[in-house]
């Protein structure tokens, strides 16, 4: 006998979890089916910075979006409590060297962003980034002028942590959580709606589907339909990114918040839960999209963008941090266009996707938008301009031009 519920989740990633989590707090039954362990995708394995402050460049509405999203964590903090879900405030710091003018007029020029977008922020001089960050060396040297934009909103977070305790919560309401559970075949009516997924072994009987499997999205697509309306409406790009982790730090040389140093090829670097570092740039991403790389060449760029974190670290030992450091390679699930693909795939009904950069930060949002969706059959406004039939209005010629702005 197949299992009856009211929505299959695919893939347990921060985007699936946090459907499941959505949709079972409005005691829908749900099963989520993740082919091998929560959080194996690319939600274990990004730099997890919760922020809007790296896309005042971007499009005011997809701004507010990520705006919007910081205040969601703000919602499940209340309910949950930070610790308990793994989130880290102490907001963002970025930084510039007065000698450079170019570094100066972007960090202004981010500050007026904010200030016409209404996110907080505040401008901060060397001694007041010194109380924040008394570990950071801020000046090169002595008495030198730098100046900084501080955003105290933006977060950090611990994504196996936070997919673990919203599982958790999910099954306590119900929810299926599936691991190591791929999706076998997919079936539908004689209407063209979805009725049965094969998972396991298992059958599941249902009206609807989330397909939120991060990369794999496509091929999901692809085992379901051969519409090829389906098919065009999810274009994905996989971005590479190295990061490099670290051993824990001695307590005095431990930070609060993600810092954006004055460095030319986009340097940041966060603390992690265990005391150590987290990691990357645009630059050596940018290596990463053009080489492919083996460990020898992986450990060389961990070992240069720890060189490059140490001048503004005097407390750390490069040598014994390189020796505990970890680089590694993961993949981005980018839509063409860069923005979210949320809500019904045209071509089969009942069936629904979920697939976004910034998933982080994103996702709680997202699903409670698209539970919101599922449940009132209403597409919430800040979903309109994310819907998967928008690659079917665009021209054939203007599919895939455009680049990742941001990498977060
Ligand atoms: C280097 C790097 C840095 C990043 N930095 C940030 C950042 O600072 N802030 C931020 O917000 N975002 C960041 N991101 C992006 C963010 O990590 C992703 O947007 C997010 O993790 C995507 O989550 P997801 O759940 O959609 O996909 P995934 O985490 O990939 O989850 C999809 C899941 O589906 C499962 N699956 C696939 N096929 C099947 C199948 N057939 N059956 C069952 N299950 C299946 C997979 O196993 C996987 O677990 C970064 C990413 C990278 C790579």
């Amino acid at each position: 006998m197949p299992e009856i519920v009211d929505v299959v989740v695919v893939g347990g990633g921060i985007m699936g979890v946090c459907l499941a989590y959505e949709l079972a707090r409005r005691t829908l039954r749900v099963a989520l089916l993740e082919a091998y362990a929560l959080g194996s995708g690319t939600t274990g394995s990004g730099f997890a910075w919760l922020n809007a402050t790296s896309k005042t460049e971007s499009s005011e509405p997809y701004f507010r979006l990520n705006a919007e999203a910081l205040r969601r964590y703000e919602t499940l903090v209340l309910e949950h409590k930070a610790e308990s879900l793994g989130i880290h405030s102490g907001g963002t710091l970025y930084w510039a060297r007065n000698s450079e003018a170019q570094q100066v007029a972007t960090l202004r020029r981010r500050a007026e962003r904010l200030q016409v977008l209404g996110y907080p922020y505040t401008t901060v001089n060397a001694h007041e980034m010194e109380i924040l960050e008394p570990s950071v060396r801020f000046r090169r040297v002595p008495n030198e002028n730098v100046e900084g934009l501080y955003a105290p909103a933006d977060k950090w977070v611990e994504p196996l942590r936070l997919i673990r305790f919203l599982a958790h919560y999910a099954r306590n309401h119900n929810a299926a959580i599936k691991e190591y559970c791929p999706i076998e075949s997919f079936h539908t009516d004689m209407q063209g709606r979805v009725s049965m997924v094969r998972a396991g072994g298992v059958e599941y009987a249902t009206r609807s589907v989330v397909l939120a499997a991060g990369l794999q999205t496509p091929a999901l697509i692809r085992l379901l339909t051969s519409n090829p309306q389906s098919l065009q409406s999810v274009p994905i790009k996989q971005i590479p990114g190295v990061l490099v982790d670290t051993a824990p730090q001695s307590a005095e040389g431990q930070m609060r918040r993600v810092l954006y140093p004055p460095d030319s090829g986009g340097l940041h670097f966060r603390p992690t839960a265990s005391g150590g570092l987290l990691v990357g740039a645009d630059d050596t991403d940018t290596i990463a999209h053009g080489e492919s790389l083996d460990t020898k060449r992986l450990n060389e760029i961990g070992k240069s963008l720890l060189v490059r974190v140490s001048d503004w670290l005097p407390q750390l030992s490069l040598l014994e941090t390189v020796k505990g450091m970890s680089a590694y390679l993961c993949m981005r699930p980018v839509p063409q266009d860069d923005h979210p693909i949320v809500g019904a795939l045209p071509g089969v009904k009942g069936v629904y996707v979920a697939v976004t950069h910034s998933g982080l930060t994103l996702a709680p949002l997202l699903a409670h938008l698209l539970a919101e969706e599922i449940m009132l059959k209403q597409i919430p406004p800040q979903l309109a301009d994310y819907r998967p039939d928008r690659f079917l209005q665009m021209p054939h010629s203007s599919r895939g031009l455009s680049m990742i702005k941001s990498s977060h």
